[in-house]
C-alpha cells in the first residue's frame, strides 16, 4: 500500500515537472526558425563552405598537403621567363599558372587545417551552408579561373621552356666538359715536355762530371 502511494507521488511529481517546463517555454520566446522562411545568422567563424580568392592563390599546394583526407586537387604550370605574373595582394610574387584548383566539398570534413597554412589568406571558410546537390560531384568546386585553350597554351609554353633550359645545361655540360678534356690534353703535354727537357740535360751533366 505504502509502496503504491509513494509510485503514485512519484508519477504525478514527474508530470507536474515536465508540464512546468512545457508551460515556461509555451509563454518564452521561441527558439525554432520557421525554415527556409527564416534562417539562422551563423557567427563570422562558422565553418560551413569553403573558398579560395584564386587571384591571391601563389600554387604552393601548403593547403592540399595539409589536408588530412585529400581533396584539395592543385596542378600547377610555372610562368615561362616572358610572363610576369604579377604579385598577390599580401605582396607575395606568383610564379604558377593555376591549371587546376579544385575542392570536393563532399569528402571535407570541415577541419578549417589548410586554412591556417596558406601564405596569403586566400582558402577560408564561408558561412554560406545551403548548396546541397542531387549529384554528389556538383560538390566539387572549380577555382582555377583558366580556360582548357589557356591551359593548353601554358602548359605547352612551359614545356618549350624547360627542354630549351635543358638544353642549354647540356650545352654548357658539354663545353665544360670540353674544357677539362683539353686542359688535362695541355697538362699532359706540358709534362711531357718537362720529362722530355730534363732527360736532355742528363747527359751535359755526366758529361761535367766525367770532366
Ligand atoms: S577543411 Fe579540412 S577536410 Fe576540408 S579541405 Fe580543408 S583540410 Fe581538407
Ligand atoms: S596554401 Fe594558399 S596560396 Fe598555397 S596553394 Fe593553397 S590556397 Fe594557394
Amino acid at each position: 500500500m505504502v509502496e503504491a502511494f509513494k509510485n503514485s507521488w512519484i508519477t504525478f511529481k514527474s508530470i507536474f515537472i515536465g508540464m512546468g517546463i512545457t508551460i515556461r517555454h509555451f509563454f518564452g520566446k521561441s527558439v525554432t526558425l520557421q525554415y527556409p522562411d527564416e534562417r539562422p545568422v551563423l557567427p563570422n567563424n562558422a565553418r560551413a563552405k569553403l573558398y579560395v580568392n584564386i587571384d591571391d592563390c601563389i600554387g604552393c599546394n601548403l593547403c592540399a598537403r595539409a589536408c588530412p583526407v585529400n581533396c584539395i586537387y592543385i596542378d600547377t604550370v610555372p610562368s615561362t621567363s616572358d610572363v610576369d605574373l604579377g604579385k598577390t595582394s599580401t605582396g607575395n610574387p606568383k610564379r604558377f599558372w593555376l591549371t587546376r584548383f579544385d575542392i570536393d566539398m563532399a569528402k571535407c570534413m570541415y577541419c578549417d587545417l589548410c586554412v591556417h597554412p596558406c601564405p596569403t589568406n586566400c582558402i577560408y571558410m564561408v558561412s554560406e551552408y545551403e548548396y546541397s546537390e542531387f549529384n554528389r560531384t556538383n560538390l566539387i568546386y572549380h577555382f582555377s579561373n583558366l580556360e582548357p585553350a589557356m591551359v593548353a597554351e601554358v602548359k605547352e609554353k612551359a614545356a618549350n621552356e624547360a627542354a630549351e633550359k635543358q638544353r642549354q645545361r647540356e650545352e654548357m655540360m658539354r663545353k665544360k666538359a670540353e674544357e677539362a678534356k683539353m686542359k688535362q690534353i695541355e697538362a699532359k703535354k706540358q709534362a711531357e715536355e718537362k720529362n722530355d727537357g730534363e732527360k736532355g740535360s742528363e747527359p751535359s751533366k755526366k758529361e761535367n762530371g766525367d770532366s
